[in-house]
This record gives C-alpha cells, structure tokens and sequence, in this order.
C-alpha cells in the first residue's frame, strides 16, 4: 500500500513516513542502509548539518537511481550558523554536500541565539525556491508564539521528540489549531526505554500479528503525525516501513493513550548550557 503523505500548509506533500539518518556515522552502513531504504520503498530522509552525513545520504540517494523529484529530503540548520548571513550559507553548504539545488524541507534545529535572523532568511531562500518547505524543530509553544512578531510565513512544521511515553498531546492541540504539522523524532523512543516491551502495546502487536514497534509507528500515523524512524538494519528499515497494511481501532488508540508517562527521555527544548555551547564557532 501507498505510504500516505500529509499536505503541508502550503500544498506541499511529505511522505509521513522516512528514514532518520541520526547517528548514522559509519559511512559504508549509512549508505547500504539508505539504498535498503530506497529499495524498501522509503522516499522520505531526514538528515542534518550536525549529523556529518549530508553527503554520504546525497551520494547513496543519486546511486541509487531515483530522480530528484521522487525524493522528500530534509535537512536541519545547526546552532552555530543561526543569523540572517549565516543562515544562507549554511543552506548553501548543506545543498553542495547533498548534492542538489533545492532541500524540501529545511528545519531550524534548535530554538537557538538568533532564531529571527535565521527565520527571515529561510524566508527568502523558500520564496527563492531554493526551499520547497520551512519549518523548525524542538520548539515549544512560547517559541512558535514568539515567531509571530516577525514571521511572515508561519512555520510549516515541528519536529519535536514524541512517541507513547511522551505524546506531546498540549503542544500538539495548539499546532493543530495553528496548522503547524506535527513530525516526531524518537518515534520509537531512540531505544531509551521499556517502551517496546510495554505489555499494552505486546497485546495489541499480537492481535494484528505485528511487532510493538510497528503498533507504535502506525500509532503515530493514525495521530498524522510525520515519522522517520531510525535503523541501519534492513530487517528493521523494512519492518518499521510494513505499517500501512492494517489500522488500530479507536479502542487501541485509548489503551495506548493509558501509557503516557508525560516525561521526555531526549534534550529539553530550553537546555541553555547546550544552546549556549553549540552556538559558538
Ligand atoms: P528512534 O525512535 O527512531 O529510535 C531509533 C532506535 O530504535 C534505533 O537505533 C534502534 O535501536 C531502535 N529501532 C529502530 N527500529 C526498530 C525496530 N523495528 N524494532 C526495535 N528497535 C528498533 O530515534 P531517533 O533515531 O533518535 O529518531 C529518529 C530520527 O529523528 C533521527 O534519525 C533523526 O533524523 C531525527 N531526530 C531529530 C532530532 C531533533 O533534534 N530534531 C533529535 C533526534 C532525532
């Protein structure tokens, strides 16, 4: 089945499901495991400049074979290029390392020292098209409120840290009320936790001969919620791709909403000493 695609605010449409390339540093693994991933059908990569695979991805995307207009790529401006100047360099970089003219989603990764700078540059380079989309990530409702002063185009979309233990649902209500698409990162916990072996999740795997991380993952998609979980096994890139063939009733939906342990496992989105520390440079 067609993986689904959700229609940014303005018309754009992105795969709901990709793959995150996070941590993915050895060179050779990265690129058999995005090309497993083309092969399996994923047409969506989320990447970032702090990653240091933007290139690695390029390469293995343009090896294997896809045209660009097939692909959805993502990629993140890191804390240290955020600024109105730096902030169109650190595009250009990203674009020469992934080998391409255009990104179709770029994010500001952090809620960083000069987020407006930044903002009214992404601005530009979307009104360009050199950006088929923009948004950010890791921002809270006081930093979206805050945008509005300045922004003449609302961020598209939020990236922030979601999955059963940890749904967000607030911060979701609003960008919901706003528009804002929802993208989670850690969809299945960045295996920090028990959240797999939740006997909750265990029972309705087995009712519809699924694993917990494809429950967790279809979870996610009946919310709307954008996805790109992350492996560099190709038994696990296929398995968390496996997930449009069944749906969950509304009853499994509120069994896992029992979960919620309203507690993040990843970096608060305020850590002043990490901004203050990656900002430098
Ligand atoms: P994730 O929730 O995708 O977890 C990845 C880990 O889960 C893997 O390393 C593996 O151990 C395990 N896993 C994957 N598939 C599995 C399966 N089918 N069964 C059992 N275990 C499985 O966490 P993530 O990689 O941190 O997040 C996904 C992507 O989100 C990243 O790769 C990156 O692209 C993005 N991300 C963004 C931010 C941000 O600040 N914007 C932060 C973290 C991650």
């Amino acid at each position: 089945m067609a993986v689904p695609t959700i229609v940014l605010p303005n018309g754009v449409e992105i795969p709901q499901i990709g793959l995150g390339v996070f941590l993915m540093e050895d060179p050779d693994e990265t690129s058999w495991a995005v090309k497993h991933a083309v092969y399996t059908g994923y047409r969506h990569f989320d990447t970032a400049a702090i990653y240091g695979n933007e290139e690695v991805l390029g390469t293995a995307l343009k090896e294997s074979g896809l045209i660009r207009e097939q692909l959805f790529i993502t990629s993140k401006l890191w804390n240290n290029m955020q600024g109105y100047e730096k902030t169109k360099l650190a595009l250009e970089e990203t674009l020469a390392k992934l080998g391409t003219d255009y990104l179709d989603l770029y994010l500001i990764h952090w809620y960083g020292l000069d987020v407006k700078g930044s903002w009214l540059a992404m601005e530009e380079l979307y009104e360009a098209g050199k950006i088929k989309a923009i948004g950010v990530s890791n921002f809270t409702i006081d930093h979206l409120e805050s945008m509005k002063e300045y922004a003449t185009i609302k961020p598209m979309i939020n990236q922030v840290e979601t999955h059963p233990y940890f749904p967000q649902d607030e911060l979701r209500e609003y960008m919901q009320n706003e528009g804002i698409v929802h993208e989670a990162w850690g969809p299945l916990s960045q295996g920090k936790t028990d959240l797999l072996l939740h006997p909750v999740l265990q029972s309705i795997a087995d009712k519809y001969q699924k694993t917990t991380a494809q429950i967790v993952l279809r979870w996610h998609v009946e919310r709307g919620t954008v996805i790109i979980p992350k492996s560099v096994h190709p038994g696990r890139i296929s398995e968390n791709f496996a997930i449009t063939d069944f749906t969950l009733t509304e009853e499994d939906m509120q069994e896992i909403a029992t979960i919620n342990m309203e507690t993040r496992f990843g970096r608060i989105p305020n850590d002043h000493e990490f901004i203050e520390r990656t900002s430098k440079g």
